[in-house]
């Protein structure tokens, strides 16, 4: 069960007049609850040629190392997200260079933006959400105990193209055969 933001009512699933798809609708106000898809903003920041990432320390995924990245939230531009996620996140500041991967994950109703950023200062610490951050050169990627496929397919992406030096927008949607949750 659920009930309307507007009015506490209950809610039912139906089609509203002129739409297509089933619609979380209040019994009392017909108001239309609509739920549209989440972006999550990110950066693959680089230091000297490594790429930082955070061990998370919240589920799902936990203990698994992930590039900083969140929900974006309301009145920040991507950029501001991406930059604010790495300083939760990674207690790190960066320059946002460009936009660099972009994921539709259509399953989950996901966006993943990530930006490529230079850390600052080469600092970088543990927010409330990681357990430790790291800066790893290629041969030191953990493979095995990456958090996400999206963390992986950015980290091959940044690979290959650091040996040709250029850094082209990757936009790929990430389908059903791999186990996508963020
Ligand atoms: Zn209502």
């Amino acid at each position: 069960m659920s009930f309307c933001t507007a009015c506490g009512h209950l809610t039912q699933d139906k089609v509203p007049l002129g739409d297509h798809q089933i619609r979380q609708v209040c019994v009392n106000c017909d108001t239309i609850h609509y739920v549209n898809p989440k972006v999550i903003c990110g950066a693959l920041a680089i230091w000297q040629d490594k790429v930082l990432l955070c061990r998370r320390a919240i589920e799902p995924r936990y203990g698994l190392w992930t590039l900083p990245a969140g929900y974006m939230e309301l009145f920040e531009t991507m950029e501001q997200g991406s930059a604010r996620e790495t300083r939760e996140e990674a207690e790190a500041e960066v320059d946002i260079e460009h936009l660099y991967c972009m994921y539709n994950i259509p399953r989950i109703g996901q966006i993943y933006v990530l930006f490529k950023a230079q850390l600052i200062d080469g600092k970088f610490g543990a927010g409330e959400e990681t357990i430790e951050s790291k800066l790893f050169a290629e041969h030191e990627i953990p493979w095995e105990q990456l958090a996400f496929p999206s963390v992986e397919r950015t980290l091959r992406h940044y690979f290959a193209d650091k040996k040709q030096q250029d850094y082209p927008l990757h936009l790929e949607t990430l389908g059903s055969r791999l186990d996508h949750t963020g």
